[in-house]
C-alpha cells in the first residue's frame, strides 16, 4: 500500500472503515470462482455511507487507483476478485433497509442487505421480493444488481432487473448519479437503471435500490418426478410448458448432483435417479394442477412421480437443490458452466453436456433452474492431474460453444467476470464489442473501475 493513497483516503474517510493489514487484507482477494486470478489488493474500504464511497472514487480517480466493489464475495465469475494494488470497497457495512411501503409496493434499501433479509422485512407487510439465489441467506443486493442475478422463483416472476426500479450509483468520478424511478412506469430518458444491472461494478458503485415488491404467495407445493435419463426430464420440461403451466419453480438435479447432495446432507433423496425434477405451484389450490404435471412426467418417461405431502417436505426439496453447488464442489475443483438456452432446447443441451462428459473423460454434475432455461453444468476435476486440468477446460468451452449454437448464452445469471471474459466476444460479435466499449469509456474514461472484468 502507498503512502499517498491511504493519507489521501484518510482525509475523507474513518479509521476504522480502513483495512490495511496485508493479510486481512488478501482475504478480501477472491469470490467463490475457483482457478480464477486474484490479485493483492492495496487496501479494503469498508464503506458505510455514500459519502465513503464518494471520497473513494474521488481519490481513485486522482490516484488513478483501480477500485473493486464487492458485497458478500459469493459471485462465481470471479467478477469481484482484486487487482494487484487496487482498493477493495466492500459495501456489506452499507446494509440498511431504508423503507417498505406497502402502498407503493416497493423498498429502498442500501446495497449490502441480505437478500433473504429483505424477504425477512417485506414479509411482515406480507410483500416479498422474488429473485431469490440459492446463495439467498448470503449474497447481497449490491451483488445481485451487480450480477443480474437469478434464482429458484424466477421461472414465475422473473429476475433481478425486472425488480430494480431505480438506482443511487457513484460514478467513477465520485458525483453521485440518481436513475429510474419509485413508480410502475416511466420511460423519461435511456434506462440507465437497466444498464447498471448485470455491469458487475464496472460502469458505477450501486448506493442504494428501489426494488419492486409483489404480494407474497402461498408457499410452494412441490411434485418430484425422477427419470432414467437427463433427455426424457429435458421433453417433460417442454411439455409442461407447452401445456400453459407456470410453474413458481422448476429445477432439475442430475444423478451425479442428487448422489452429491445425499453424500453431503443425508437427505435421502433417490440414489438411482438419472435425473430429478422439481416442479412447485404456489397457487391456492395447486392439487388438481400438480396431478396434471405429474402425469406429464409419466407421458415423458418418468418411473416416478409424486407430489410432496405439504410445503414443509416440498421445502426441504428445495433445500436439497440449494445444496447442490456445494455439494458438487466438494468431490474436486470444479468449473462452474451456467450457460442458458431456449427452453425448447433444454434437451438438447442436457444431451449434448453429457456427450462432452464422455468425450472429454470428465465428470459433469449439472443442476438446472430447468424452467428457464438456465443450467449449472460443473465440471469436477482432479487439479493436480495436468491432464485432467486441460480436459475439463476442453470441456468447460465446449458446453459454452453448445450453448451458443443452441441459441442460447454463455451465462444464465452468474456473469461474465473473469471467467467467460474470452467467450463474450464470440457471444457480442464485434459491433456488440465496440458498443460495449463505448459505454464503458463513458462512464469509466480512465478504467479505474472494476478493471479486466467483463470486456
Ligand atoms: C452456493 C451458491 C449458490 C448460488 N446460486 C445462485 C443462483 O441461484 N442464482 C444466481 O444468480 N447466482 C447464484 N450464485 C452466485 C452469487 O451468489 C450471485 O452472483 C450473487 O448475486 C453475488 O452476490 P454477492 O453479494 O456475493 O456479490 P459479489 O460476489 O461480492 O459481487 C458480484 C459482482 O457484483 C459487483 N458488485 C457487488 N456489489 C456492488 C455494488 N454495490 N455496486 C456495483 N457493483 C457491485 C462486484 O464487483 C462483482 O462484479 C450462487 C453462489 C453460491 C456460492
Amino acid at each position: 500500500m502507498t503512502t499517498d493513497l491511504f493519507a489521501a483516503l484518510r482525509e475523507g474517510l474513518p479509521a476504522h472503515v480502513l483495512v490495511t493489514d496485508a493479510d486481512i487484507a488478501a482475504s478480501y482477494a477472491r469470490d467463490m470462482a475457483g482457478l480464477c486470478e486474484a490479485g493483492t489488493p492495496a487496501l479494503v474500504v469498508l464503506a458505510e455511507t455514500t459519502e465513503h464511497v464518494r471520497h473513494v472514487m474521488r481519490v481513485a480517480t486522482r490516484l488513478r487507483v483501480p477500485v473493486v466493489p464487492q458485497g458478500a464475495r459469493t459471485g462465481l465469475s470471479g467478477g469481484a476478485n482484486a487487482v494487484d494494488g487496487c482498493i477493495v470497497l466492500s459495501l456489506v457495512r452499507m446494509n440498511r433497509i431504508l423503507s417498505v411501503d406497502p402502498v407503493d409496493r416497493i423498498a429502498v434499501v442500501e446495497p449490502g442487505v441480505v437478500n433473504a433479509d429483505l424477504s425477512k422485512a417485506t414479509a411482515e407487510h406480507g410483500l416479498v421480493y422474488p429473485p431469490d439465489p440459492s446463495s439467498w441467506e448470503t449474497c447481497t443486493i449490491g451483488g445481485n444488481i451487480g450480477t443480474g442475478a437469478g434464482g429458484l422463483c424466477c421461472v414465475k416472476y422473473g429476475v433481478t432487473a425486472e425488480y430494480v426500479l431505480g438506482l443511487e450509483v457513484v460514478l467513477a468520478d465520485g458525483e453521485v448519479l440518481r436513475t429510474g424511478r419509485r413508480t410502475p412506469k416511466g420511460v423519461a430518458g435511456y434506462d440507465l437503471t437497466r444498464l447498471f444491472v448485470g455491469a458487475e461494478g464496472t460502469l458505477g458503485v450501486v448506493t442504494q435500490a428501489t426494488l419492486a415488491l409483489r404480494p407474497t404467495p402461498p408457499p410452494a407445493l412441490v411434485t418430484v418426478a425422477q427419470f432414467a435419463s437427463t433427455t426424457a426430464a429435458g421433453v417433460a420440461v417442454a411439455r409442461i410448458m407447452a401445456a400453459g403451466h407456470t410453474p413458481s419453480l422448476m429445477e432439475l438435479m442430475d444423478g451425479t448432483t442428487v448422489r452429491a447432495v445425499n453424500a453431503m446432507s443425508n437427505m435421502g433423496l433417490p440414489d438411482e435417479t438419472a435425473a430429478l425434477l422439481l416442479v412447485g405451484l404456489d397457487t391456492p389450490e395447486p392439487a388438481a394442477e400438480l396431478a396434471a404435471i405429474e402425469a406429464i412426467c409419466t407421458e415423458a418417461g418418468a418411473f416416478e412421480a409424486f407430489t410432496a405431502e405439504d410445503a414443509e417436505d416440498s421445502a426441504m426439496f428445495m433445500q436439497a437443490r440449494r445444496l447442490a453447488l456445494p455439494a458438487l464442489e466438494r468431490l474436486g475443483t470444479s468449473l462452474i458452466d451456467d450457460v442458458a438456452v431456449p427452453r425448447s432446447r433444454l434437451g438438447e443441451l442436457l444431451d449434448g453436456v453429457a456427450a462432452i462428459a464422455e468425450r472429454f473423460e470428465t465428470r459433469i454434475g449439472v443442476c438446472a433452474h430447468a424452467g428457464d432455461g438456465n443450467t449449472h453444468p460443473i465440471v469436477v476435476f482432479d487439479a493436480t492431474d495436468p491432464a485432467a486440468v486441460e480436459r475439463a477446460h476442453a470441456a468447460f468451452d465446449a458446453i459454452m460453444r453448445l450453448g451458443l449454437d443452441l441459441g442460447g448464452t454463455i451465462t444464465g445469471e452468474h456473469g461474465v467476470g473473469l471467467l467467460k471474459r474470452e467467450w463474450l466476444a464470440t457471444e457480442l460479435g464485434p459491433v456488440g464489442v465496440r458498443a460495449h466499449l463505448s459505454v464503458k469509456s463513458a462512464f469509466d474514461p480512465l478504467g479505474i473501475l472494476n478493471p479486466g472484468k467483463v470486456i
